[in-house]
């Protein structure tokens, strides 16, 4: 079996459903190809094919000969956007097609120009007209028809060379002119829905200036190395991820959260590309450049948007398919039956599906270029369409319900025989520091408790070796030679320290006379006792014993309640607390909120969990923050991660990714997806309508073609219009 390889290939010149239809099957067609999907809004094909069978050159020259061109780069092509309001410009565009319109009818028509042209103006100039302003449509054609293709157009084409055999050659030329204003309208709808992706693009900083041997080198971003120092000043955007090392800064950082409101940061801030200093200076030490920071991951995810199709718009690829053969039965009815040749014109000539195939990925693109600049990410329009019948959240608890900056309040550190002597460390010190080391490059929330805590103290911590994490458990670490292990009752099991009858009467397991069990089994009463007052333990055990513990509380995040009422008012009626944290604490969270909970969960149980509601057919949305519950997010139907500017992991995981700490943005981006989908509803149901309407008047001869020529080039600028009541998204 040839290894297939899979790869995406910028198009140039595509702007209507022919094009992708035609470009779709000239890569189809060639030996080697497995699948291929061609996007409309994002000029791109994906194609995985047999690399033995098949070389890029073979597959530029496909598409060269139906007429496009492949691009050199992938980026998208920094095109000066047109400024001004999008409503207005739809209307202009609206006015203008009205006008010419009214203009053909009244003037064509009703005050009887055309006939008088084609009284005076000899037939084989028209038909020169005819052939020149088609001449693009007809060339797409006929490349088609070659192939044994019909597209879009190839309907309409024939009910010109129909019009022309007929002698109307006036009537030809009309059909023509709305054949392009049509295209015209689709290209700017179209490049609207573009628009979306790139005024986010836009956003991304181009250069980048770079300490490097105490001069500043400007330099463009994609060459900055992780670990640089780069230099930014007030009213530049910051380059890269980093960390602040020198300076103070108000920085806004609307372009990744979509929060206004700008943040202070100072040394040992997080600093994320694409945010812009709006008073004072930095120097940032990098931690992620280009691609890989958290703006990059962004831009991919919105550009890769529409490759997550929803399912719905297979629906209306279908009706696009059988939709031909439907218009060209009623042509041929209305020949045959009704023996009226301008009839059968108008058939031909009403039936456009462009409008069908552009009324999904117009709507989801405006909303999810819309939702990207608030700060809500989301990887495609499959997931607003789930969203918006899900039954079901799933939430994790530790930094994700809870604030994720626990507060430590005990620290239960009998004294330790083995590092005993440490010079001037007050009592509970040692547990600390051995602790805090140990946690020292955990990315958990709890890490930081132990790492605060020992901060508070100004002790400063040692290098761990073997630092070992264990998602859902704890860390595993050799501190000064001592091996310390971190985390809860699951840890203490796997090093080996009997922690269940915590009564202290049971035997151990090994006994070790040194440190004695009786200090284990002296701590354990005092653990349930944290536990029972819904505390979170960190249990640290040292050389195989239990040797302190320390409690701390995570506060609910303050607008949860607020945020699970509008959730449950739209209509999720299950809502379950899934945690790895202990029943206690589970159940003191849970009650605050009215939920219900399972505790003491690996993340792999997560990933059961929500696969057994899946089983039981329910649309499961789970919220977490990406630490140990990533592959449950990408288990549900749509995964939700909060706070995703700080994790990457997070963001590509999830399915959709909340860039802000703000549970209020959970019933948001339920309401964008159901608001979303009601507008896509909207648009199928008015192309459908108007085609099925358009086509029986012209079908009983109520619509003549030039009326049906013009008709056929406005239900784009109805579902742009309709769509872009998206991007104009107000946060509720
Ligand atoms: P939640 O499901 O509440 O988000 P996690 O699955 O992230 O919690 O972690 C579950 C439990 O594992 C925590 O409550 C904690 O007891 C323990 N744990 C995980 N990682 C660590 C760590 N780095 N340090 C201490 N304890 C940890
Ligand atoms: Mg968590």
């Amino acid at each position: 079996m040839a290894e297939l390889r899979t790869v995406e290939i910028p198009i140039a010149g595509m702007d209507c459903a022919d094009c992708v239809q035609l470009v779709q099957h000239a890569i189809a067609k060639l030996p080697g190809v497995q699948s291929v999907d061609v996007y409309l809004i994002a000029e791109k094909a994906s194609m995985s094919y047999d690399p033995a069978l098949l070389d890029m050159t073979a597959v530029r020259k496909a598409v060269e000969d139906v007429g496009y061109s492949v691009r050199e780069s992938e980026s998208l092509q920094a095109t000066a956007s047109p400024t001004g309001d999008l409503s207005q410009r739809v209307l202009r565009l609206l006015f203008l097609v009205a006008a010419s319109v009214l203009f053909v009818v009244i003037a064509g028509e009703w005050l009887g120009l055309f006939a008088r042209i084609t009284e005076r103006v000899p037939w084989p100039l028209g038909l020169i007209v005819v052939l020149a302003g088609g001449f693009p449509v007809f060339r797409n054609v006929v490349r088609a028809a070659l192939k044994g293709q019909i597209i879009a157009h190839t309907l309409m084409t024939v009910g010109v060379i129909a019009a022309l055999v007929i002698g109307q050659w006036v009537t030809a030329a009309v059909i023509v002119f709305f054949m392009r204003v049509g295209d015209y309208v689709e290209t700017f709808t179209a490049g609207r829905a573009r628009r979306a992706v790139k005024d986010l693009t836009d956003m991304a900083p181009r250069t980048a200036r770079v300490l490097r041997a105490g001069d500043e080198t400007e330099m463009p971003v994609e060459s900055v190395q992780v670990d640089d120092i780069v230099v930014v000043r007030p009213g530049e955007s910051i380059p890269v991820d980093g960390e602040v090392v020198d300076g103070q800064a108000t920085i806004d950082q609307a372009a990744i959260t979509g929060e206004a409101m700008p943040v202070e940061a100072g040394p040992g801030a997080p600093v994320y590309a694409a945010t812009i200093i709006r008073l004072g200076s930095l120097r940032v030490r990098t931690t992620r450049a280009g691609a890989d920071s958290t703006f990059g991951r962004v831009i991919k995810m919105v550009e890769e948007a529409e490759q997550n199709r929803a399912e719905i718009q297979r629906v209306a690829d279908k009706f696009s398919s059988w939709y031909l053969p439907v218009v060209v039965g009623v042509a041929l009815l209305t020949l045959i039956l009704r023996r009226d040749p301008m009839a059968t014109v108008a058939v031909l000539v009403v039936a456009c599906s462009c409008s069908v195939a552009l009324a999904t990925p117009i709507a989801m693109l405006a909303s999810i270029g819309a939702a990207a600049r608030h700060g809500l990410m989301v990887k495609g329009g499959r997931y607003l369409e789930v969203l918006a019948r899900a039954d079901t959240l799933l939430i994790d608890k530790t930094g994700t319900l809870t604030l994720g900056q626990p507060q430590i309040t005990d620290i239960i550190s009998p004294p330790l025989v083995l590092v005993q002597g440490r010079v001037g460390a007050p009592a509970g010190s040692e547990l600390l520091y051995l602790a805090a080391s140990a946690e020292r490059y955990s990315e958990h929330p709890l890490a930081e408790v132990a790492r605060a805590a020992a901060r508070a103290r100004h002790l400063s911590l040692a290098e761990p070796q073997h630092f070992e994490a264990v998602p859902g458990v704890g860390v595993h670490a050799e501190v000064d030679g001592f091996a310390v292990s971190v985390g809860n009752r699951r840890m203490l099991d796997g090093v080996g320290v009997r922690s269940r009858d915590g009564d202290g009467t049971g035997p151990t397991a090994e006994p070790n006379p040194a440190a004695g069990d009786s200090q284990t089994a002296g701590l354990l009463p005092v653990a349930a006792q944290l536990e029972a007052q819904g505390k979170t333990l960190l249990f640290v055990a040292l050389a195989g014993e239990l040797a302190g513990l320390l409690a701390a509380t995570d506060t609910l995040r303050p607008e949860v309640p607020e945020a699970l009422a509008a959730v449950r008012a739209l209509g999720i009626r299950h809502v379950e607390l899934l945690t790895g944290d202990h029943a206690q604490a589970a159940r003191a969270l849970a009650e605050q909120i009215g939920v219900s909970y399972q505790a003491d969960l690996l993340p792999e149980h997560k990933i059961e969990i929500v696969k057994r509601y899946q089983a039981l057919g329910r649309v499961v949305v789970m919220v977490g923050d990406g630490v140990n519950d990533a592959p449950a997010l990408a288990q549900a139907d749509v995964g939700i991660a909060i706070g995703a500017a700080r994790s990457s992991v997070a963001v590509e995981a999830a399915h959709i990714a909340l860039m802000l700490d703000d549970w209020t943005l959970v019933p948001e981006v339920i309401r964008i997806a159901r608001r979303t989908m009601g507008v896509v509803k909207m648009n199928l149901a008015f192309t459908a309508l108007y085609n099925v309407v358009g086509l029986s008047l012209a079908a009983f001869g109520l619509l003549p073609p030039v009326w049906a020529a013009a008709a056929q080039s406005l239900p784009d600028l109805g579902i742009l219009g309709n769509s872009s009541r998206l991007l104009r998204h107000k946060r509720k």
